[in-house]
């Protein structure tokens, strides 16, 4: 069985089970609430959706590999867990004929999900779910297309701005830009998560196919707001945008194929090829992938 490891800013790494043990032992361990990041879903058979978004390799190791936690990295990812444990001991705050539930798990095609938020109105036959997401604000600038360009500084007459002193002096000056590009906009595991949570309501519901639906995510960033990224365009914390309802049998489709080929790896025992959408990499650190160190081994060892 795979174990999980906590990584101190020491880079000391130790098994979590000697942590425990002696937790006195490590100054760097009053941190208790980590033990929560370190309690990993074991293999039974079910996968949960949120798996189904990650790259199949990335999931092929979450369940097979040793795990190393950066106790730095993930803190961000570790305020995001603490969300659910609050949504779960939520009431319902609305009318009795509000059907109102946090953290409520669902299952479709026999893959299993764990819904944040949902609100029925049967009188007015709406249905309401909101996916929450706790993060920096590269999500949400990822989610709506926000890019930022440089561009160079033209004067009131359109003609070039030089700089006019120093190194530079009679080069070009540039300044950046952001813009909304929606054809940068990427939505994808956005739109696959809550359409999945939409069909199993109404799979399980058949009435709630005629409701008006408002799908949502909601974006609570760490650093919205903050000088360093009002400038790329992210003024606030909080952002609450509009989810596509993806065409079910498209859902089904890759919902699917994703559970096959994890299927596939973990029967074979074959680590699947790097992740099809790293980011341009950028997802391949400790803050956005828990297996990350593995991974790197395995593909040091592939590219020998
Ligand atoms: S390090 Fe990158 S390629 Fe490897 S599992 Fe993580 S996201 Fe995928």
């Amino acid at each position: 069985m795979a174990t999980t490891y906590f990584r101190f800013k020491s880079e000391e790494i130790v098994p979590v089970s000697d942590v425990l043990a002696d937790p006195l032992q490590y100054p760097e361990f009053p941190p208790y609430y980590y033990l929560w990041a370190a309690d990993q879903r074991e293999l039974d058979g079910h996968y949960h959706i949120t798996d189904l978004l990650l790259g199949t390799r990335e999931a092929f190791l979450k369940y097979t590999a040793d795990r190393i936690i950066d106790l730095d990295s993930a803190a961000p990812m570790l305020a995001g867990s603490f969300k659910h444990g609050a949504l779960d001991r939520m009431e319902n705050p609305f009318e009795p004929n509000i059907v109102f539930k946090t953290e409520h798990s669902v299952e479709y095609k026999g893959i299993q999900g764990r819904i944040d938020a949902f609100y029925i109105d049967y009188n007015k036959k709406i249905l309401v779910i909101d996916d929450m997401k706790t993060g920096g604000a590269f999500s949400y600038k990822k989610y709506m297309g926000i890019v930022n360009e440089s561009v160079p500084v033209v004067d009131e007459m359109g003609d070039p701005v030089l700089y006019k002193s120093g190194a530079r002096k009679g080069l070009q000056k540039y300044k950046t830009e952001t813009r909304l590009d929606p054809s940068k906009a990427d939505t994808f595991e956005y739109d696959v998560q809550v359409s999945f949570y939409y069909y199993a309501l109404v799979e399980k519901d058949p009435k709630l196919k005629h409701f008006t639906k408002q799908l949502w995510i909601h974006f609570m960033l760490r650093d919205g707001g903050l000088a360093a990224v009002q400038s790329q365009g992210v003024k606030s914390h909080n952002f609450r945008e509009p989810v596509t309802l993806m065409d079910q049998r498209l859902l089904d489709h890759y919902i699917l194929n994703q559970k096959e080929m994890l299927d596939h790896a973990l029967k074979s025992g074959n680590c699947p090829p790097i992740c099809p959408d790293t980011w341009d990499k950028k997802k391949c650190q400790f803050k956005y992938c828990n297996v990350v160190d593995v991974c790197q081994k395995i593909q040091a060892l592939e590219e020998s």
